[in-house]
This record gives C-alpha cells, structure tokens and sequence, in this order.
C-alpha cells in the first residue's frame, strides 16, 4: 500500500460523518480527525471568554487568544482524536447543543478557517487519516486520495442528531434540531470562504436508506479495491 493515504469524507451536519469515518479509520488502522471538533473548540473558547455577541463575534481578540493557547490532540488507543486545550481535554464540553448553535459564525470566519487548516496539515503530516468535515476533499486536501461526500435527508439527520443529544439535555424538542441543523446547513453552504460544496471528484452517498454499518462498507470496499489496484 502507498505510504501514506488521505482520505476525505465531508457532507452536511449529523450525515453520520463521523461515525462512519471513525470506523473506516479503525478497519485500516490511519488517524481519525474530526475536523469540526477544532471549530468546536475555538468557539468554546469564544463563548467562555465572552467574545460572542448579538451573534457577532470579536475575532480580533479570539486570534489573539489562539495564539496564547495550545489546541492540540491526543490519540486514544482506537487512533481517534481527543481535542485538548492547552492540554486538557474537551471532548464532551464541545458536544453540547449552545456549541453547536454557534460554531458556524466561528466557522465562516477566514482568519479562523486559515488557523485551523495549520492544524489540519499538521495532523496528517506523516500520517494516513481519515478526516472529516466540510471543506475536506475541496480546500483542505484538494489532492485526497479518496473523497466521499455523506448525505440524508433533513429529517433523517435531525432525528439522529436528537437520539443523540437527547441523553444529556433531557428537555431539548425535536423541533429546535431541526432548526438548529437548518441553520447550520444554510450558513455552512452560503459562506464565503471554504462553504459546504460536494467536490465533483467526490462519491456521493446517501444514507437515508442506508445503515451506518452499510456506508462503511461501501467507503472500505471502495479504498481497498482501488488499493489492490495500485
Ligand atoms: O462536524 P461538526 O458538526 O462537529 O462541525 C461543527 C461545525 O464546524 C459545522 O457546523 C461547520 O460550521 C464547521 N466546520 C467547518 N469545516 C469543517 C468542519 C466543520 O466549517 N471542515
């Protein structure tokens, strides 16, 4: 097998990216980077340093704080990505629905998306990964050796995502994901820099019909057969 291999898996919110990219990196044993986890991160630390307001936010500031922190990963023994800030964990304070809800006024910013693609070609230096995100196959490795863009529909997406925050915040409506993902989809496909496009070298798939353990294995089917290719 090629030295190194990247792989790209991007799509809209709660399109089951990355569970699906976790186990399409554990089956060949490459990096899982969840690329949104960085955009997590620094809009966790906007929101704690109160650098969001009237839903605009202080950039100025923000970068100035990024460039006085560390957001750096460490790897569990599954090869996934545990975001730290400044060398503590945050997985699970990035997780919740005010994150969520703010993370694309983060994310449109281009001074922003410029320090997290540093991280992003910093992490995969050396290494094979599965990444994924929005931006993956078209701006962060234009030259990804296999790129996948994820779909379902929004009523499929939002149920997943409720089932899925539905345990820690007992009183969140059904309604309000859905709005929530609304308006991540709207922002994240009509900004400016680095928006949500399906590249046209990317395979689509659509999961609406589709188990999670069937996605994977098309993606798995797909890389080792073009791998046995090679
Ligand atoms: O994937 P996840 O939902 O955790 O990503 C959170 C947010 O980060 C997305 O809604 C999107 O605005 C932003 N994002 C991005 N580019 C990426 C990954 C995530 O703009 N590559």
């Amino acid at each position: 097998m090629k030295k190194k291999v990247i792989v790209a898996i991007d799509g809209p919110s709660s399109s089951g990216k990355s569970t699906i990219a976790k186990l399409v990196a554990k089956h060949f044993n490459f990096t899982y980077v969840d690329s949104g986890s960085i955009y997590r991160a620094i809009t966790y630390i906007a929101i704690k340093n109160n650098l969001i307001k009237t839903g605009d936010i202080d950039v100025v500031s923000l970068i100035d704080l990024l460039n006085n922190c560390s957001i750096s990963f460490s790897f569990n023994s599954d090869n996934q990505n545990i975001i730290k800030l400044d060398g503590v964990s945050v997985e699970n304070e990035i997780r919740t629905f005010e994150i969520s809800n703010n993370v694309s006024l983060i994310a449109e910013k281009n001074e922003i998306r410029k320090y997290v693609l540093k991280i992003q070609k910093d992490i995969s230096n050396n290494k094979s990964v599965v990444m994924d995100g929005r931006d993956i196959g078209s701006v962060v490795f234009p030259n990804a050796d296999f790129k996948f863009f994820l779909d379902a529909s929004i009523d499929v997406r939002a149920s997943r995502r409720w089932n899925e925050l539905k345990s820690i915040e007992k009183d969140l409506k059904f309604k309000e994901v859905k709005k929530d993902l609304l308006k991540r989809d709207k922002k994240d496909v009509n900004r400016k820099y680095s928006p949500l496009i399906r590249s046209k070298d990317s395979i689509l798939i659509n999961s609406n019909e589709l188990e999670i353990s069937e996605v994977v294995d098309i993606i798995i089917d797909i890389i080792e057969t073009e791998i046995k290719i090679k």
